[in-house]
């Protein structure tokens, strides 16, 4: 079952300039910074109000969000949406059509495990399964 959006995904180039920036925006400091070597990335967390905000920056130039940013610039990448059971939701979305980017979970950042849905399968907006890793 889908639940509430659990975060909101920007890509852009310079995570530290970004940073400052969306200090600056939301007015808040974001509560996490980390790694995520699997796919390339540094990522940056924010929590405002509800909603959560993740700035991602390619740490290579074969990361999939360096060939993302230049081809379409920075901006909103991805939204990820809160699981109850990712395998489950998974097998469904399969079976109902959709193109998805992992034949299994993989553990992503904020201690998630995740799985991405093709775009071309979606209008074209990149949706993010995660579920909470107990
Ligand atoms: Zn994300």
């Amino acid at each position: 079952m889908f639940k509430n959006l659990e975060h909101i995904g920007i890509a852009v180039k310079d995570l530290e300039v970004s940073k400052s920036l969306f200090e600056k925006l939301l007015q808040v400091k974001s509560y996490k910074t980390e790694t995520v070597e699997s796919e390339q990335v540094s990522t940056a967390f924010f929590q405002s109000g509800e909603t959560k905000v993740e700035l991602v920056a390619a740490l290579a130039e074969n990361s999939a969000i360096a060939k993302y940013i230049e081809k379409k610039g920075e901006g909103i990448h991805h939204l990820a949406f809160a699981v109850e059971d990712i395998r489950s939701e998974m097998a469904r979305l399969k079976s109902e059509g959709f193109v998805l980017l992992q034949e299994e979970p993989k553990k992503g950042a904020d201690n998630k495990l995740v799985c991405f849905i093709h775009p071309k399968s979606t209008n074209s907006v990149l949706i993010e399964l995660c579920q909470e890793i107990e």
